[in-house]
């Protein structure tokens, strides 16, 4: 049975079911994974408050149906910010599941240390694919668009976006 210890930044968490989660996390050794985590939100677990968004926690993962959170220890709790949040949120979303990628480790790991600075989410959307450097608006073809969409997967300037009702979108 596949079984792992390794380090893990908590991206997201949701509730499902009465008693169980989901965690969404950015791990060292295989990317991006969720794992269910059972009766976490019983008084009585153990995993209850290590397994929270902005923190970095030492996670043992085991494959039981999908990949299931059997131990976790929080280390370290990250800088709060909504910068982080929407960045966060960005690469649980557009990051390939389970794909080892060290530069996005390492970029995540310094935002949660430290907060986002001025280009944190042009970086996030670099690793992520979607360089913004030399994007231009995909729908008037204008040049230093400022939002990026992840419904779409579009830059967009501002005069194109107030046309659209954008769900899911990101400023540059
Ligand atoms: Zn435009």
């Amino acid at each position: 049975m596949f079984e792992a210890v390794t380090e893990a930044i908590v991206l997201d968490k949701i509730d499902q079911g009465e008693f169980d989660s989901r965690v969404y996390l950015y791990t060292k050794d295989f990317g991006r994974i969720s794992a269910k985590i059972t009766s976490s939100r019983k008084i009585t677990s153990k995993l209850a408050g290590h397994f929270e968004p902005l923190k970095l926690v030492t996670a043992r993962i085991i494959d039981k149906n999908g990949p299931l959170a059997v131990d976790g220890l929080s280390v370290k709790t990250g800088v709060k910010s909504g910068e982080t949040v929407r960045i966060f949120s960005l690469v649980k979303e557009l990051s390939a599941e389970g794909q080892r990628e060290l530069p996005m480790w390492n970029f995540l790991l310094n935002l949660l240390e430290k907060g986002p600075e001025n280009k944190s989410m042009v970086e996030a959307l670099s690793l992520l694919g979607f360089d913004p450097a030399f994007a231009r608006c995909d729908h008037c073809n204008g040049e230093k668009p400022n939002i990026f969409s992840a419904d779409d997967l579009c830059f967009y300037c501002q005069n194109c976006a107030s046309g659209v009702k954008l769900i899911d979108s990101y400023a540059i």
